[in-house]
């Protein structure tokens, strides 16, 4: 069984399938240095921790641990089927374009006697089952949720009793990692747990990044310390709140069928219409933006938050990835680049989904034209400005009503706070008003 982003005994098919079909199985993990080298700091540590922490939990569970190896797995897996003379290689299949042709070669590196069987254990509809009545995936958000939630769920089975076999394995990076988050299953189970004790106010709650309203699972989905139907069933749908959480689960499913439909996704919008989009070549604006120094207080505190943290708030996702875009005029698969590599989470399916939603390119997308003004979004969503101090601690002195919009105070006012524009805080770096009517401009294309 070669495990990749499902880290987890319980609820994972091909761990199961893999478990009662065979006698004796290898648990085995590759670490991909090209993988290992794509994640920034936050992501490299917790998956590793993970790796660590699902060693231990198949040590006590069945009395032997993982199989780690490290290497390109179109020579690995291969390699470590042929040591052991495996007749089979389990698996949980993933949609991204580079997962689909590294398992390409995986299984064509297999002696022709092993059979590949693949599952899918990340998501809670396999790509390709939720169809609305034309037999087709939906290009709209709303009928596939329709169908998702009339999509039947059959269970899928309780590990086997195979005897679980460990090889040396050879390992030359550090396991010891320090992650950002408790590790492994127990970890992920815990802030389940955390969560079920206020989803019902995550209707209210959801969209203000002062306080806790979200269960902060996306990084166990994103490796699969948590399965997404172990989170459905236990959060349920009994009240308003669990209902709109499971909702997104929904959308989390539905990018990642679009993906596997349309892989040009990951680099393309979808229509045609803003592929010659002429995006500004400004790469002091872009570090500006990186830096959480373009003079917007709460697309500064996001990404001040980011790069400290390795996570944002949904929000203020939107909001930092409109300001990019739509603000700034830069492409935005150069902030969805830099937020894949930050990001706790950062996973290629749903963070392309999410860029070309804010940048209006995508299917179902924001429509182009509708720009977030980040003062209104900040005055409604963080209203007494607590994230705004957090992460922008040189404005902490400004009041509520003022933190949002620091140039619309008098100098007097500023001065008395411990604030001066261009120099302990930047001014705007576009006015927001304009930007807007240069990008309107630029993509009103026909
Ligand atoms: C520009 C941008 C980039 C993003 N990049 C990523 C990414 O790389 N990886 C990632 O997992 N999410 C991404 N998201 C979606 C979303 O921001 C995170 O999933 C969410 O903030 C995670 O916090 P949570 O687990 O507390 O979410 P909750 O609100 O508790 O939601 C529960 C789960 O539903 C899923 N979910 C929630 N919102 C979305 C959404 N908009 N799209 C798809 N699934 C969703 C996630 O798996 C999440 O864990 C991005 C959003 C934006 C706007």
């Amino acid at each position: 069984m070669w495990f990749r982003r499902d880290l987890r005994i319980d609820d994972n098919p091909a761990w199961s399938a893999a478990t009662s079909e065979c006698s004796k199985v290898v648990a085995l993990f590759v670490l991909d240095p090209r993988l290992l080298n794509a994640a920034g700091p936050f992501r490299r540590r917790q998956l590793l921790a993970n790796v660590v922490a699902l060693d231990e939990e198949l040590r006590e569970r069945t009395g032997a641990g993982l199989t780690i190896r490290e290497g390109n797995p179109a020579e690995v897996v291969p390699a470590v089927v042929a040591e052991v003379a495996s007749d089979a290689l389990f698996f949980n299949v993933d949609v991204s374009p580079f997962s689909t042709r590294r398992d390409g070669l995986v299984v064509a590196g297999l002696p022709s006697d092993v059979e590949p069987r693949r599952f899918y254990g990340t998501l809670v509809h396999p790509p390709g089952v939720v169809l609305t009545k034309n037999g087709a995936l939906s290009k709209v958000f709303t009928p596939f949720w329709r169908a998702w939630t009339a999509t039947p769920l059959v269970p899928w089975p309780a590990p086997g009793p195979a005897e679980i076999v460990a090889l040396a394995s050879t390992v030359s990076v550090s396991l010891d990692a320090d992650p950002p988050m408790v590790p492994g299953s127990a970890g992920a189970l815990a802030r389940l747990e955390e969560f079920v004790t206020h989803a019902d106010r995550y209707g209210d709650e959801r969209d203000r990044p002062g306080i806790r309203g979200t269960s902060m699972l996306s990084a166990d989905l994103k490796y699969g310390t948590l399965s997404p139907r172990t989170a459905l069933d236990v959060v349920g749908e009994s009240t308003p709140g669990r209902a709109a959480w499971c909702r997104q689960l929904a959308w989390r499913d539905w990018y990642a069928h679009l993906l596997a439909e349309y892989p040009m996704l990951e680099r393309e919008p979808m229509s045609e219409r803003y592929r010659d989009v002429d995006w500004a070549d400004d790469p002091e604006a872009l570090e500006a933006w990186k830096q959480g120094l373009t003079g917007y207080p709460l697309v500064d505190a996001g990404m001040r938050e980011l790069a400290a943290t390795g996570w944002m708030h949904n929000r203020v996702r939107m909001v930092t990835a409109s300001f990019l875009v739509k603000d700034l005029l830069i492409d935005w698969r150069l902030g969805e680049a830099h937020f894949r590599h930050l990001l706790i989470d950062g996973d290629t399916p749903q963070n392309v989904g999410n860029w070309q939603w804010s940048a209006g390119t995508g299917p179902d997308a924001a429509p182009y034209h509708r720009i977030m003004n980040p003062v209104l979004q900040s005055r409604k969503f963080d209203t007494d400005g607590d994230y705004i101090r957090k992460w922008v601690p040189e404005l902490a002195g400004l009041q509520a009503r003022d933190v949002h919009a620091p140039w619309e105070l008098a100098p007097l006012d500023l001065a008395t706070a411990g604030v001066t524009l261009g120099d302990t805080y930047p001014w705007p770096i576009v006015d927001h008003f304009e930007a807007r009517q240069k990008f309107m401009t630029a993509f009103r294309l026909e």
